[in-house]
């Protein structure tokens, strides 16, 4: 029997205990071996127990490991806040540390929030969001989130924000081009703003390329540059949560770089601090952060944000994607997993689609290709897929929904690190998972 668990997270279910990781594996105290084919939740993105990060980690600790920020200014920090300036958008030359993704959104919100009303705009304070989306899981960033299961429950404690569709032509079934969905969708943006009065609106936050509520959501041609154009015409500030795409998982430092779009103000996390410290960054335009400054302070901030301990780690891990140039690899090797993941379709009539950039990867599973129908909620295939891959050694990422409306999709993201080989190694692992699965459903 095994002992008893004083450990509480979301549900009652248990996981193996974790005895070590390395590359692109971790191991169980029972000695089996997993792919960690989802960097955990698109976190680890330069894989585990990397010794350039563990050596920094190791040095940094032996000076210090802790400064307040009203006290100190640290050496990493400085750093650090450097080095991620010289990776924004021009004009962003001020970094704001925290310690996770959904208090870097919070922070965005926030900082939008003072400079309207710092610049007399406070009748600003509505952020326009999209269905699905993700932003995090504090009652701010919540009422961001298009994603009602998560939400729902804590209404009316929060103030849910207006939503707009995410651009999801494969499911409404447009029969457009690629640049005429992309304007499609943004003519919604620019609808939902006149609709609430743009007096009123103060922000609108996107994830350029979709995570875990979309499955890796690409937007259509066109669909970011006109996004830019519309908030800029309603003196509405763009966000970008690049939490889950930022950080070089897509093949560029923000996915909104493959658009060529800037935003005024970018929240990222996850693969910045890539597992080896909780450690996450809003960071935003001069234009908005000087008048803030200038008129008394930000009025925000948490403990533990931006301590030298997280800041050497994140120091390292950008160290080590410059210096192995991962973002390139994850390019490369994401083609590569996508076409291959691609290819399961020819095998497996149930995969809907494929889709993503780089290494932020995703298919989703359907009862019918042609009308893209679901799979039947009892399949509980977004739960079984995960466990027969887990089986395999393959860990994969999934949940119940396919881009807001009722499915399953699965996130296929491992490390920047992987190699070709370890490719073919999740491939197998996978179609072995996908043929038990297609025996229990029945096909
Ligand atoms: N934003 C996006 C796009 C995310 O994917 C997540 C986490 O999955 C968050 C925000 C929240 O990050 P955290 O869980 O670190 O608070």
């Amino acid at each position: 029997m095994k002992p008893k668990s004083h450990l509480f997270y979301q549900t009652r279910s248990r996981r193996p205990v974790l005895a070590e990781a390395r590359g692109v594996y971790m191991w169980d105290v029972d000695g089996k071996r997993y792919l960690d084919g989802s960097s955990g939740a698109m976190v680890s993105n330069i894989g585990h127990s990397n010794p350039r990060v563990l050596e920094a980690m190791r040095r940094q600790m032996e000076k210090s490991t802790f400064g307040y920020r009203l006290h100190f200014e640290t050496e990493p920090g400085e750093r650090l806040a450097a080095k991620v300036a010289a990776l924004s958008p021009e004009g962003m030359e001020k970094v704001f540390f925290v310690s996770g993704g959904s208090e870097a959104v919070e922070s965005a919100i926030k900082l939008a929030r003072q400079y309207a009303v710092t610049v007399g705009q406070g009748s600003r304070w509505k952020v326009i969001s999209r269905n699905p989306s993700y932003h995090g899981s504090t009652l701010g960033a919540l009422a961001l989130t298009g994603y009602a299961p998560l939400a729902d429950p804590f209404l009316p404690m929060m103030q849910a924000m207006p939503k707009i569709p995410a651009p999801r032509a494969y499911l409404d079934g447009l029969d457009m081009d690629d640049q005429a969905t992309g304007a499609h969708y943004a003519a919604m943006l620019e609808a939902r703003i006149i609709e609430e009065g743009p007096e009123t609106v103060l922000a609108f936050i996107q994830e350029p390329v979709g995570g875990a509520s979309t499955g890796a959501l690409v937007p259509p041609a066109g669909y970011m540059q006109a996004v830019r154009e519309i908030c800029d015409r309603h003196g509405v500030l763009l966000i970008h949560d690049e939490v889950m795409s930022g950080g070089g998982r897509t093949g560029k430092f923000m996915a909104a770089e493959h658009w060529g779009v800037d935003p005024d103000i970018i929240a990222i996390s996850k693969g910045f601090g890539a597992g080896y410290a909780p450690l996450g960054a809003m960071i935003a335009h001069d234009r908005l952060i000087d008048p803030v400054l200038d008129a008394g302070g930000f009025q925000h901030g948490h403990t533990y944000a931006g301590n030298p301990l997280a800041c050497a780690a994140g120091l390292a891990v950008l160290e080590e994607i410059e210096s192995g140039e991962l973002m390139g690899n994850a390019a490369r090797i994401g083609a590569l997993l996508k076409a291959r993941l691609a290819n399961l379709m020819q095998r497996y009539g149930f995969i809907g689609d494929v889709r993503g950039e780089g290494l932020l990867l995703a298919f989703e599973l359907v009862a019918d290709r042609q009308t893209m129908q679901p799979l039947p909620k009892e399949l509980n295939a977004y739960v079984e897929l995960v466990e027969l891959a887990y089986e395999q050694g393959l860990i994969i990422y999934s949940r119940r929904t396919r881009g807001g409306i009722d499915g399953d999709h699965f996130l296929v993201c491992p490390p920047m690190i992987v190699t070709e080989g370890q490719v073919d190694e999740i491939i197998d692992m996978l179609s072995a998972a996908l043929d038990k699965f297609a025996v229990r459903a029945g096909f």
